[in-house]
């Protein structure tokens, strides 16, 4: 079965053969607090719930087929209706503040060097209804999740009309009620998605993976720079900031050897000046199979001293999820159809 998430009510009525729009609205109400059958709809009447049950196996299109915890991150691989397997991951700060981290595509068609996603190719778009039930399972953990980022596998902003979608089930009052500006979404720098993004004019936060600030060694690591390369997407970045007003986040993968020198914090900075940002510095953390380096600590703190001296504003993440394969890029190829 299609996911039921993410419908209108009209959607619902169709989907389930109910005759009342009061009945759809029940059951989303009972999809938001994580029902997976129509038993638990206890409002329903009784007749329809047994009718619901015969008829669907679940309330989910999607079941969780794994779960890794560390100590600051769960991930969980979760299984499509057509057997893709895709991951979520769910990131605690430690202060009681939770962050959904979704997958918008199966795969990704950027093939950018250092991720492992990247290896896979684009194998389908996810619907709205997946991402959004990426959430509701990861919700089901138990505790409150405040924010979203679309940092898992996929480039959201090539899948612009279901990401959208989605934002806009996970941001509904009667819905899960996240405030846009607790979403924030990655971008390789696929600038027609950067252009789309700021004509809606939502105020959801936008990240773009720069990983380098030289276009030829970000044309090699990233194949997007080939299309459109630094001058194009700064000149979109300052558009997207005239119109949305928002600190953009620049996250930059440090690679061992590749941008941690002083020419490359030079150019970050180039790059930086003029827009409003901050660096956000993630030291790569391996991957089997691709042939990358963790940065050594003297190497990042030499990176950051450039920054400091060239008044890059900048914050350092260890990432949460690096243990469990979490970490941005790393969400990874168990997600080939079984
Ligand atoms: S880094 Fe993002 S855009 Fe690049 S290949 Fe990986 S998932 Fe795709």
């Amino acid at each position: 079965m299609e996911s039921l998430f993410a419908r209108s009510n009209e959607d619902l009525m169709d989907m389930l053969g109910l005759e009342k729009p009061f009945q759809a609205r029940i059951v989303r109400q009972f999809l938001i607090k994580g029902a997976e059958s129509f038993s638990e709809m206890t409002s329903l009447p009784k007749a329809e719930r047994e009718r619901l049950d015969r008829a669907f196996r679940s309330t989910f299109s999607s079941h969780v087929i794994a779960r890794s915890d560390a100590p600051s991150a769960v991930k969980l691989a979760i299984k499509l209706c057509d057997d893709a397997v895709i991951e979520c991951v769910r990131l605690s700060d430690g202060k009681g503040r939770y962050t959904a981290c979704l997958s918008s595509q199966v795969g990704c068609a950027m093939g950018c060097a250092f991720c492992k996603t990247g290896t896979m190719g684009l194998v389908r778009n996810l619907t709205a209804g997946e991402i959004v039930e990426q959430f509701a399972h990861l919700q089901k953990l138990g505790e409150r999740i405040s924010h979203i980022v679309f940092m898992g596998m996929g480039e959201a902003l090539s899948n612009f009309t279901s990401a959208m979608d989605a934002i806009e089930e996970l941001h509904r009052e009667d819905g899960f009620n996240i405030s846009y500006r607790k979403m924030t979404i990655s971008t390789c720098g696929f600038v027609p998605g950067i252009r789309k993004l700021s004509e809606l004019n939502i105020p959801v936060r936008l990240a773009v993976s720069l990983v380098d600030a030289e276009d030829d060694v970000r044309s090699r690591l990233m194949r997007i720079n080939r299309t459109y390369p630094l001058d194009t997407l700064k000149a979109e970045l300052r558009r997207f900031q005239h119109r949305n007003d928002k600190r953009l986040t620049l996250e930059y993968c440090l690679l061992s050897g590749i941008n941690t020198g002083e020419e490359s914090a030079e150019a970050l900075a180039r790059f930086a000046h003029g827009l409003d940002t901050v660096v956000n510095l993630i030291p790569w953390n391996a991957v089997e199979g691709l042939d990358f380096k963790t940065p050594s600590k003297r190497e990042i703190e030499g990176f950051c001293r450039d920054l400091r001296r060239l008044g890059v504003s900048y914050t350092l993440r260890m990432e949460k999820g690096g243990s469990i394969g979490g970490a941005c890029g790393q969400l990874a190829s168990e997600s080939r159809r079984s």
